[in-house]
């Protein structure tokens, strides 16, 4: 293996520096994870744009790899070797509290960032803090005996690998926070990589109707969005929502909905309380805005709704997720739009906001690429 790790690391709002690390020592308790691929999502859009720590941060929190590396003791504890191929989730856990025992690792305090200025977080934690590899837009990624693995089918591709956590995100807020199931009826807004994959999600579980909201410059993802099971779309600039959601339900209103847009305020979330059925809906919300003034409470009580928050995923989840990649029963390839190099993270993230490459669903970093194609890497000490 070589003596320097290649990172691109966030150094300032909007900046990224290639910088070199040292590749650390394996200690028996840990691990080192070639990166294959790293998902970016609309998370790393914000974090990139207006990061809410000083310190400069390796940013990849959607990480897939092989373990180039591993000590005695992290193969035992975790049951996986060097040359295994694993999805790492974000939260690296404590292993100990009631979160953890139930496979919320998202839930738990030693990767809770917000509250907890020691925790730790793929991503989000400061390359300062040792052995600096806490992020996959990196040629290593570092794993503590704490971090969470799954290990990755082989018939999954790479580019199929880097949607593993939308989808999980899918299967969790979907089936298991919503409970969509048989016959459910579902209301999706927003047709980018998390909404298709709510979209996937319902398909899979058994739901009778799955409409997905857009806007007019969504007319590509929307096409996306029937191939992969929608049954119906709404253009919400064209169309009268509230009409089309009366015509296609007979008057219903749906059981689910599920908020998957960004950056459009409190509209779609007046538009999901109304839409939803006559009692007993659920709603689930992303909470990207500050401040609600005028929320309609009364309605939202009258109905007996439910609102439920999009937080990441469970362990189980991320297992259905990976079994799902793994069939081929829904072309998910449609997704999977871009890939770029780690020399070019800055257009990477800024493509997921719509301010790069054109056409994007969704993008991946390949980290290895620029390797491949240089073949300076010593593969062969790595298998
Ligand atoms: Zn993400
Ligand atoms: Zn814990």
């Amino acid at each position: 293996m070589a003596d320097r790790v290649l990172a691109a690391v966030r150094t300032g709002p909007s900046l990224i520096e290639l910088q070199e690390f040292p590749m650390p020592d394996v200690p028996e308790d840990g691990a080192l994870l070639r990166m294959e691929v790293a998902g970016i999502c609309g998370t790393d859009v914000k974090m990139y744009k207006a990061p809410r720590v000083s310190e400069p941060v390796i940013m990849g929190h959607e990480n897939v790899g092989v373990i180039a590396k591993a000590g005695t003791m992290f193969e035992e504890l975790k049951g996986v070797g060097e040359g295994d191929r694993v999805f790492v989730e974000h939260y690296v856990a404590c292993f100990n509290c009631e979160w953890c025992h139930l496979g919320q690792y998202r839930h738990c305090w030693a990767t809770d960032w917000r509250s907890n200025p020691e925790a730790l977080r793929y991503g989000y934690t400061p390359a300062t803090r040792y052995p600096h590899l806490w992020g996959g837009f990196a040629e290593y990624l570092y794993l503590p005996w704490n971090a969470v693995l799954h290990r990755v089918p082989d018939a999954v591709s790479t580019e199929l690998a880097g949607i593993a956590t939308p989808l999980s995100n899918g299967i969790e807020w979907a089936l298991f926070d919503c409970g969509v199931g048989f016959d459910s009826s579902v209301l999706i807004q927003g047709p980018g990589q998390q909404g298709l994959a709510q979209v996937v999600a319902c398909k899979q579980a058994g739901a009778s109707t799955i409409v997905v909201t857009g806007t007019s410059k969504d007319e590509a993802r929307m096409e996306v969005a029937k191939v992969l099971g929608a049954d119906f779309t709404i253009d919400v600039e064209r169309e009268d929502t509230p009409a089309r959601v009366a015509e296609i339900t007979g008057g219903e209103g749906f059981d689910v909905v599920i908020d998957c847009t960004s950056g459009a305020g409190t509209a779609p979330i007046l538009v999901g309380i109304q839409a939803l059925k006559r009692k007993g809906g659920t709603l689930l919300i992303q909470g990207e805005i500050d401040e609600f003034p005028g929320f309609p409470i009364r309605e939202l009580t009258e109905k007996a709704i439910t609102i439920k928050s999009a937080r990441g995923h469970s362990y189980r989840a991320c297992e259905l997720a990976l079994g799902q990649l793994a069939s081929t029963r829904f072309p998910l390839d449609l997704l999977t739009t871009h890939t770029f190099g780690l020399d070019e993270v800055d257009l990477a993230i800024r493509s997921v906001g719509g301010e790069g490459a054109p056409g994007v669903i969704h993008v991946s970093l390949l980290p290895g690429r620029e390797r491949q194609t240089s073949g300076t890497e010593d593969r062969g000490e790595d298998q």
